[in-house]
């Protein structure tokens, strides 16, 4: 339940792995900031090399350009370094084993090096961003654990423990440089401490057995302490940057078909856009529109709810205009995968690999607007996907503008099957509470949401989007109401 990141399964699709690591592996590398900072990229591949495209929700920094240029030549050289070409395999079934030559290792390590150098302050953010809880409850926690289980083990569950030992006993290492780092040199010591002498536990984090092994154990720590440490997510956060390394070797350098990728590299920045958007919204508009939009509601304190809720947050975070009497919403940022999106779909010259990577999970209105978009893609346009999505809903994002006749579809597209379908379960849910008579059982995990203990484990749960005012949904829906009663147009369902 606690890995389960990708909630809506609408876009999963997309199935071709490598290029998904990989993408993700390159938007992640490219973070510096400790915090508040989401990078996309795309890839189109030419005879020539390799077309990087990449967003930033604010302008792109110059620094990042200069670090892909050095990590693209490095994956060069490590590819020129092996003692014989790389042969055409099935990459999707195998792993082409590299013919490693003397100066492979190094070059390596160099890249690796460079790699946690630069995202050196987001590595730290990670470890240290649970540190007192791994220490305080996790390390103790463990250990009563063994203690009074320890005599009942399989070998396997005592082979694993001991693998979880030597894990603490690097986390002491880790933590200790994280709290006063050091100069570079220290930097890459680290890096290989993490990399190479994690291998064995990385992998486990990812196979099946053991990640059931550590959610066994998420599970008995929790006995002594509530709410359960996010043992798996917290380590394969801090591994993550380990594992994009070892994607950019396996899905580049060491990868026959992506030869081409490193003959040239080509960076193309997209610029941000800042917007300034209205919402047309009233408190009688409001309220009729939601009135017009479901005639399930028949509480009118379930109504009051949703409109206090929605007026109380709009004149909290948007301005007023008392002339026009609409309240304005300035400077908002479109967030860096809709930048890509709209990019790509302005430019369909050179289409990229139809993954578009992003350093973290996409909030729910990009997830949206990416399904709404595939839906709606015509036949010889190319569908885009991304990572998934946590669904943390941001009001004031702003739709990006694709032009005619795209954007009526895709929004119409948005508000069928996304936002008129969540605001029904917002009304739904608030009903519910209000002691109707609803008997429906949602496949949907708002309601099961709000009834458990909340537990943190770093991802927003789904009734985040139920407790959120939903301006978004209401302003496109009231639109939409508004053209479908003028044109006198059924919905097409
Ligand atoms: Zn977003």
């Amino acid at each position: 339940m606690a890995f389960m990141f990708v909630r809506r399964q609408a876009e999963v699709s997309f199935t071709d792995k490598r290029s998904k690591a990989l993408l993700d592996a390159l938007a992640a590398i490219c973070i510096s900031k400790p915090k508040k900072q989401v990078i996309a990229i795309s890839l189109s591949l030419t005879s020539e090399g390799s077309i990087l495209c990449i967003a930033e929700n604010s302008s792109v920094s110059p620094k990042i350009l200069t670090h892909l240029a050095s990590v693209f030549s490095q994956l060069k050289e490590i590819r020129s370094s092996l003692q014989s070409p790389l042969q055409e395999v099935n990459e999707d079934m195998n792993t082409p084993q590299s013919d490693k030559g003397s100066t492979t290792a190094s070059l390596e390590s160099q890249l690796l090096g460079d790699i946690f150098g630069f995202s050196m302050l987001k590595f730290q953010q990670r470890l240290l961003k649970r540190k007192h809880r791994f220490e305080t409850e996790v390390r103790p926690g463990m250990h009563a654990y063994a203690t009074a289980k320890s005599s009942e083990w399989t070998r396997g569950e005592a082979e694993d423990y001991k693998k979880f030992e030597k894990l603490l006993e690097m986390s002491s290492i880790c933590f200790e440089w994280a709290e006063s780092p050091g100069p570079g040199l220290i930097v890459r010591h680290i890096a290989s401490l993490v990399t190479d002498n994690a291998l064995e536990w990385r992998d486990a984090i990812k196979d099946e057995g053991t990640t059931s092994r550590l959610s066994q154990w998420e599970m008995e720590i929790a006995i002594f302490q509530t709410p359960a440490f996010p043992l798996r997510r917290y380590l394969a956060k801090v591994f993550s940057l380990s594992n994009h390394f070892d994607s950019l070797l396996r899905n580049v350098a060491y990868s026959f078909r992506m030869g081409p990728a490193l003959k040239m590299l080509t960076i193309k920045t997209i610029d941000p856009i800042h917007t300034n958007f209205a919402f047309h919204v009233s408190e009688s508009v409001l309220r009729e529109s939601l009135i017009s939009f479901d005639n399930a509601i028949v509480n009118n304190e379930t109504l009051d709810d949703v409109v206090s809720t929605t007026m109380d947050y709009l004149s909290r975070s948007a301005q007023f205009n008392s002339a026009t009497g609409i309240y304005e919403v300035c400077d908002a940022h479109v967030h860096c995968e809709a930048l890509l999106l709209r990019h790509h779909l302005l430019n369909p010259g050179l289409p990229p690999f139809p993954y578009i990577g992003v350093s973290k999970l996409c909030c729910y209105a990009c997830h949206a607007l990416f399904d709404a978009y595939n839906k709606t893609a015509g036949p010889g346009e190319q569908k885009y996907y991304t990572k998934g999505c946590h669904n943390k809903l941001y009001p004031l994002w702003p739709i990006p503008e694709f032009g005619e006749p795209r954007d009526e579809r895709i929004r119409s597209k948005l508000v069928q099957e996304h936002f008129a379908v969540e605001l029904a379960k917002l009304l739904k849910s608030k009903n519910t509470r209000a002691g109707s008579d609803s008997t429906d059982v949602s496949t949907g995990s708002a309601d099961a949401a709000t009834s458990k203990p909340v537990v943190d484990y770093g991802m927003y749960p789904c009734h985040v989007v139920t407790t959120l005012p939903h301006l978004h949904y209401i302003d496109a829906i009231s639109a939409h109401l508004a053209a479908a009663r003028k044109s006198r147009v059924g919905s097409n369902s």
